[in-house]
């Protein structure tokens, strides 16, 4: 009988999704024993757990990494917190090499000091500057390590706090500006700058599927991930949907991100108060069913 193997070998998990259940060792076990082959872990996990360690495990268990989370955070103060920004996304490139991701996902950064509840200015064209100059520092270390950075636009309603990238168009438009596309023969070569295109922050755009043909001519995507958007949502960080129980059409968006060429895992990264007080069995097993019937 032939095997057609399991119908979410294409799933992969970001680990926040059971971080409240699980440490990263565990989160790794359970996903070998469920068949899920990608995770998408994060630094304060692979801190806490010891990146050698969570290396050795990830090669004991055969399995590979779809992103790591995450670098970014540009915006700051003043040029000493921007610094200090800049050395620690080299310090993330340099992880995410050890761990053999494909990609180290970037947010951006918001308003400086909004984040810590400190604003120090409300010029966001500013902002914007800051995470381009950020970036355009870390390229050289990231083609030097041969690892990608995958620009993540978040939702607008993080502008403030989180990130002041929050369109694929703008996100597109950051990369082909520090890393233009000259022609055929750079066509050939591999890419440093792309985009992460995730269902939850992007679904709203008018200009979507556009700009998702866009970034597969771009040679862009480097990660694409899923969740789903609750009506109502009753909280801006930690209230994502499980597939299938909110308004995306992701099928559809998966078919336009597959039409491109992209042949990598969807990622399912759900934060969510609800899903975190469940057993962690659970929301895998739920996760991988409804990938095989909503995504
Ligand atoms: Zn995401």
């Amino acid at each position: 009988m032939r095997n057609f193997g399991n119908s979410h070998d294409s799933m992969s998990l970001n680990t926040a999704t059971v971080r409240k259940q699980w440490a990263l060792p565990r989160i790794i076990d359970e996903c070998a024993r469920v068949g899920i082959r990608r995770i998408a872990p994060w630094r304060d996990q692979v801190a806490d757990a010891g990146i050698e360690r969570v290396a050795a495990q990830l090669k004991a268990h055969d399995i590979g990494l779809s992103g790591y989370v995450r670098g970014g955070l540009f915006t700051a103060a003043d040029a000493a917190g921007r610094q200090q920004a800049i050395d620690d996304n080299r310090r993330a490139l340099d992880e995410a090499c050890a761990l053999g991701a494909p990609c180290l996902v970037v947010v951006a950064g918001g308003l400086p000091g909004a984040l810590a509840g400190k604003l120090v200015s409300r010029d966001i064209a500013a902002a914007r500057a800051q995470v381009r100059d950020g970036i355009a520092e870390l390229l050289e270390h990231a083609r030097e390590r041969a690892m990608p950075l995958a620009i993540e636009p978040l939702h607008p309603m993080y502008a403030a706090d989180r990130a002041c990238i929050n369109t694929l168009a703008q996100a597109l438009d950051l990369c082909a500006d520090l890393e233009p596309t000259v022609g055929q023969a750079d066509q050939q070569s591999r890419r440093i700058l792309g985009v992460a295109i995730d269902a939850y922050h992007t679904w709203w755009d008018p200009s979507l599927e556009a700009q998702v043909a866009r970034a597969g001519r771009e040679q862009r995507i480097l990660a694409f991930h899923v969740c789903d958007w609750l009506v109502p949502t009753t909280d801006l960080l930690n209230d994502r949907g499980m597939m299938g129980d909110g308004v995306i059409d992701l099928k559809r968006l998966r078919g336009w991100v597959e039409a491109t060429g992209f042949d990598g895992a969807a990622e399912v990264e759900i934060f969510s108060n609800r899903w975190w007080a469940e057993p962690g069995e659970r929301v895998l097993s739920t996760c991988i069913e409804r990938f095989r019937t909503c995504v």
